[in-house]
């Protein structure tokens, strides 16, 4: 199937269709994804990488992956690598095209050179402080810097000086000299260069001077042949900077185009405050399975498929707004509900003797591993004359509506038998610790022998047969809808996001499952064994995301 025919247009598809119609860059289209490695990547970067990939697949452009490694002070080997990581298992390929901004120091450099020869750049004295002070507001208009008149000669002269080291950090910075009374106060003679001794992953101690993002970012994408460059809406008031630079240096153009940046309900999209929580210790690490990072998705079951349909399905517009949690989990159910195998579990049991059930039996049931697909075929799974059944499948004094197993009540278990209880077996604080029930050996498979019917049918485990598992059950990692909305967000912490299930009961065809691997687990949910901490001598799974689709139910009112 060609991916393409399932893209709905969107403005900026709309603006590349009609570029490539007239011709413009020789109809090419070349995108890039430009990440900063100072954390992992997060759901919102999905975004932009499908949308970047994305265009570049359906127009038979081409897209770049290229880090944006201007500040060496923040910057780790780990990221870089997680990022690639990352980006490949949402299926995407930069080929050939992996860059780093740190490829053009030199060339940044000499068209840094050029701007001071042009009179467009000057060496600026002032501190950090100073230049904050200077640049005005909103409603004032900014002052000029008294080094702002200096000599093109003189400029030349102390910009080189800079990069040979003759100045400590901070002591200088090259600015452009635009306009300190522009409206937009990205335009009141930026920062291009600053002295930072500071040792770079790939450049060492070769520059004690490093670009800024805006004089590095647009220079990148002109230095790539980029055709589109597409960013999020944060940038719009830098693409006035953007284009200057381009035009001053009279080299190739390309557009920029600014889409709204994803945010979801109830987590947070920042590598920054991401962070923090990393840093404190409120998760486990930037993979905890209720991160919003790629890497926590994907040890918590998401799958690629199902984060890119839901990329498609939010698509691309320029207005920001909430997505609603329900509709990613929506996604995943769909994906999941077509390739999890259903397998019982059980998760807090209780045992169930079956009185007229032959001792030291065993009986391998048939059991389909999935209606959605018959391709997936079916297993064996032992009964025996012990069971354990969920232990809220049980009440001993049920209201109206509960159908499950109850005194004197008849019940189905799945792909088994029917089973009646009799009895209830209780310890001396009154807790239920067993219960007595007979079987009816004509119902093999579940099915009525006489055409009774039975209201409930449950899932089970066989006590002889169970693997032991730890299950960890997960909620939003946020209580509010947009944490956000308080300037302390970390106090918007879920506290109860987390729960670990010990002694849980699984049928023994899940022993052999791999780390990563998803089931569904009949009435409970979707899970995947863990990929950490999961290993022979421990099963550890994590559940993905429960049955209930409120997204689809709301869809349907
Ligand atoms: P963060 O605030 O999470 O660090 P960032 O924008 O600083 O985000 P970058 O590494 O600079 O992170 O982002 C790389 C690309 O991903 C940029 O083009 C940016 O526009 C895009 N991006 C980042 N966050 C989002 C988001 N929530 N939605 C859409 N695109 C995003
Ligand atoms: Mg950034």
């Amino acid at each position: 199937m060609n991916e393409n025919e399932n893209i709905t247009s969107d403005f900026i598809r709309d603006i590349i269709t009609e570029d490539v119609k007239n011709g413009k860059n020789e109809s090419r289209v070349h995108t890039r994804f430009p990440p900063e490695p100072n954390g992992y990547l997060h759901i919102g970067h999905a975004k932009s990488i499908c949308l970047n990939f994305g265009v570049a697949n359906q127009f038979n452009g081409k897209c770049n992956l290229r880090f944006d490694d201007t500040n060496p002070s923040r910057e780790e080997v780990e990221y870089v690598e997680s990022i690639k990581e990352d980006i490949k298992w949402l299926g995407w390929d930069w080929e050939d095209r992996l860059f780093f901004a740190s490829d053009y120091f030199d060339s940044l450099y000499e068209y840094a050179v050029k701007l001071i020869n042009d009179g467009k750049a000057y060496v600026d004295d002032l501190n950090a402080e100073q230049i904050r002070e200077y640049r005005g507001t909103l409603t004032e208009p900014g002052k000029e810097s008294p080094h702002r008149v200096r000599s093109i000669e003189e400029n030349l002269d102390l910009f080189e000086k800079m990069r040979v080291g003759e100045f400590d950090d901070g002591a200088k910075v090259l600015r452009a000299k635009i306009d300190m009374a522009s409206p937009n106060l990205n335009m009141r003679d930026p920062v291009l260069y600053r002295i930072l001794r500071a040792t770079h992953h790939r450049t060492g101690d070769k520059w004690c001077i490093y670009p800024m993002y805006d004089w590095a970012h647009g220079q990148s994408d002109s230095l790539e042949g980029i055709t589109h460059s597409l960013c999020d809406i944060s940038f719009e008031d830098h693409r006035p900077l953007y284009d200057w630079f381009i035009d001053q240096l009279g080299v190739h153009h390309p557009q920029q185009i600014e889409f709204a940046r994803l945010n979801i309900s109830f987590t947070v999209l920042s590598k920054r405050k991401l962070r923090l929580l990393v840093e404190q210790n409120l998760v486990t690490g930037w993979d905890d399975s209720r991160m919003p990072t790629l890497s926590g998705l994907r040890r918590r079951g998401y799958t690629p498929e199902s984060i890119r349909n839901f990329c498609d399905k939010i698509g691309v517009a320029k207005r920001e707004s909430i997505v609603d949690a329900a509709l990613l989990e929506h996604c995943l159910r769909e994906d999941l509900n077509l390739r999890a195998k259903r397998v019982m579990a059980v998760l807090d049991p209780l045992k169930v003797v079956i009185d007229n059930y032959p001792e030291n039996q065993t009986e391998e049931l048939e059991a389909i591993n999935n209606p959605e697909n018959e391709a997936d075929g079916t297993r064996m799974v032992p009964f025996s004359r012990e069971i354990y059944i969920e232990r809220d499948d049980f009440m001993e004094d049920p209201p109206k509506k509960f159908f499950r197993l109850a005194p004197g009540r008849e019940i189905r278990l799945k792909h088994a038998y029917f089973i009646t209880c009799n009895e209830v077996i209780k310890n001396e604080n009154g807790e239920i610790i067993e219960l007595h029930c007979t079987y009816d050996p004509a119902s093999k498979g579940g099915a009525s022998p006489d055409g009774r019917k039975v209201k409930g049918t449950l899932h089970w485990v066989s006590v002889e047969h169970a693997v032991d598992a730890e299950i960890h059950l997960y909620d939003r990692l946020f209580v509010k809808e947009n944490p956000l909305e308080d300037e302390d967000f970390i106090s918007n912490l879920n506290q109860n996001s987390h729960e670990i299930l010990n002694g849980c009961k699984l049928e023994p065809s899940l022993a052999e499952a791999k780390p990563g691997e998803l089931f569904q687990f009949m009435r409970q949910g979707y899970f995947v064994v863990d990929s950490k901490d999961s290993g022979s001598d421990k099963k550890v799974f994590n559940r993905t995301v429960g049955l209930r689709d409120s997204w689809a139910k709301m869809q349907n009112k």
